[in-house]
């Protein structure tokens, strides 16, 4: 069968636009064969387009029509001229769209022939995620991917609009550019011009974005793509995309009430409407009531029952006096049997190993009326916990764990007082995921409820490297310290205690984004650079530009970065940011589809003044 020329012919529509009152109607449609079934003398075609499906009915009175319908296999490319008709009231489909009605076909061109695809866009599940990325171009015909991209675009389209209308400028800064201090390695870029030189491309936009407040910009903003050689996980890729932001002369609040707004408008773009301002909490306190700098507020908090275990309590029930007792509640996690309570408290304990603590049976405790005092108090306080999240008390449905450390249990662990809070925060998010099927409140419904935002603030400025024996910079070197720890002269004398002016975003225990006021007096970059084992030159030979640049009248500022993908990813219902890139890299940083990386020319090598050694 040849190929029929488009010529002239132009479409009407789009597949997914018909409706019953366009019945009668003549129209032109163009796309893709997603199924085709032949029933003799009629052969039925379902058009695709980007917008949706329309069913065209070809009869083989339409002699031409027809042969060209019967020649059409999937994925062909074809063009239809016919008229609109009802379809029989028992042929309705309430499944689809444009399920009342359907096109009788006139004429049928041939546009293009497709080989048999790998997989058929038309089916909604595929397994092989392989094939999906080498054949790319046909999985992001399905609907499911479409509709992803779709959805990305609008809420791109919706921060920015947000931004702009708040008197954010929108500028570019450069790919090619030198190492920036995100702490991941970079990707290098080789210069021919400058042999033994290297491009680095940037990890984020930070310094441009400061330098640009320094060049009086007041508010700038950026959907940069950043590059970061790491080692990959689900939710991470080589590149990604930030929604990048700084501020001129903000308080905290500034950026909070900024973000909070264009995350209102990104949410809109997808039909939820999120209420601000959202939750507000200290880096201790996530620590205190979560075990994690990324609290997961979909389940209740931790509790601390410190109190309720007097020290005589603790002599008699054998519990290290002075460290916390922390309670925390799944609510309905459905009846467990008593042995499978059992066996789940050893489980937890043989997870817990060595490390000194130990699961408190308070069923079993309540049994003895010895601690009948002991158990009431304990439930009371965890159900005044759990009715913040529902109206009713404490069932048996609900799973209540208490931790306790046992004789001799190190108060800190790693240099971390906080050790117990982290792995007690670890154990309720364990058991929030294992029963994550019986209480249902990781579904996703598509309401404002089921997004718990916090910000966190007040993060440690710096972390112990106990490898390497140094402390380093919990951000980014240019996060500035509390005024009142540079004041108290604590950036010498207690690195330990300092706090930064960093601030996280989280989402349902996920960091979207981060961010800080900024240092704005070279004395105190330079102090800070120091302090983290830089000597000046070295300081110098990184960022002197930058630190030049802080010498010429640079303004108070501030600012935030957040992850596109991942918010994308999360308002598609996406379990992978490769849902929502168009053309992302696997787990081993490949491009399937385009085969990258690969090896290059001796003369593309030479010309760049390299020479590849295989490292034995
Ligand atoms: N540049 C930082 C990052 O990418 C964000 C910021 O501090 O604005 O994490």
């Amino acid at each position: 069968m040849n190929l029929d020329f488009l010529g002239t012919l132009q479409r009407t529509g789009m597949c997914g636009e018909l409706r019953a009152e366009n019945a009668g109607q003549d129209v032109v449609l163009m796309g893709w064969v997603n199924r085709r079934r032949d029933h003799g003398g009629l052969i039925f075609l379902d058009l695709r387009d980007r917008s949706g499906i329309t069913q065209v009915v070809v009869d083989e009175k339409a002699t031409s029509a027809h042969a060209k319908a019967d020649a059409a296999r999937p994925e062909y490319v074809v063009a239809v001229k016919g008229r609109v008709r009802r379809r029989a009231d028992d042929l309705e489909n309430p499944n689809m769209p444009t399920g009342d009605i359907e096109v009788v076909a006139s004429e049928l061109l041939l546009l293009n022939d497709a080989k048999t695809p790998p997989f058929s866009p038309a089916e909604d599940a595929i397994a092989n995620e392989e094939v999906r990325l080498k054949y790319r171009y046909l999985d992001l015909r399905r609907t499911e991917m479409q509709s992803n991209f779709a959805l990305r675009s609008r809420v791109a389209m919706a921060i920015r609009n947000y931004l702009v209308a708040e008197g954010f400028l929108e500028i570019e800064t450069p790919f090619m550019t030198r190492s920036t201090p995100e702490g991941a390695r970079d990707y290098l870029v080789p210069s021919r011009i400058h042999a033994g030189s290297f491009y680095a491309l940037p990890q984020s936009p930070q310094i441009f974005k400061q330098i640009l407040m320094v060049s009086g910009f007041d508010r700038y903003f950026q959907i940069a793509r950043c590059f970061r050689d790491e080692d990959l996980r689900a939710d991470r890729q080589p590149e990604f995309t930030q929604i990048d932001l700084e501020i001129s002369f903000p308080q905290m609040d500034t950026i909070f009430r900024v973000t909070e707004g264009f995350l209102t408008a990104a949410f809109a773009a997808a039909g939820i409407a999120l209420t601000t301002p959202f939750v507000r909490m200290t880096y201790d306190e996530a620590i205190r009531n979560y075990g994690i700098d990324k609290p997961d507020m979909r389940l209740p908090a931790m509790v601390s029952l410190s109190d309720l275990l007097t020290p005589e309590l603790r002599t008699t029930l054998k519990i290290e006096q002075a460290l916390p007792v922390l309670g925390f509640t799944i609510p309905g996690v459905g009846d467990l049997s008593t042995s499978a309570r059992k066996k789940l408290v050893d489980e937890i304990r043989t997870n817990f190993g060595d490390c000194g603590l130990d699961v408190l049976d308070i069923v079993r405790l309540r049994s003895n009326p010895a601690y009948t005092d002991l158990s009431d108090a304990i439930f009371k306080k965890l159900e005044d916990e759990l009715r913040k999240f529902r109206q009713s008390v404490m069932a048996s449905t609900d799973l209540s764990i208490v931790v306790t450390p046992k004789l001799g249990t190190p108060a800190s662990w790693n240099y971390d007082p906080q050790w117990i809070y982290k792995r007690v925060g670890a154990l309720r998010l364990e058991l929030g995921a294992k029963f994550a099927d019986k209480h249902g409140r990781f579904a996703k419904t598509g309401i404002a409820d089921d997004f718990k935002f916090a910000w966190v603030t007040d993060f440690p400025m710096y972390e112990w490297n106990e490898e390497s024996k140094t402390w380093d910079a919990a951000h980014h070197p240019f996060t500035s310290p509390h005024e009142d720890d540079i004041q108290a002269g604590r950036l010498t004398s207690d690195k330990g205690a300092v706090r930064a002016l960093a601030y996280d975003i989280v989402l349902n225990g996920t960091e979207l984004g981060s961010g800080s006021i900024r240092i704005h007096r070279k004395d105190v970059q330079a102090e800070i650079f120091r302090s983290l084992g830089m000597t000046d030159e070295e300081a110098h030979e990184r960022f002197g530009f930058f630190l030049d640049a802080l010498e010429y009248g640079t303004p108070p500022h501030g600012g935030i970065a957040l992850g596109l993908d991942r918010i994308v990813m999360i308002l598609a219902g996406a379990t992978s940011l490769r849902e929502v890139i168009a053309f992302p890299k696997t787990a081993k940083a490949i491009d399937l589809m385009v085969d990258a990386p690969t090896p290059v020319s001796d003369l593309q090598l030479r010309d760049l003044h390299l020479r590849v050694a295989t490292r034995s």
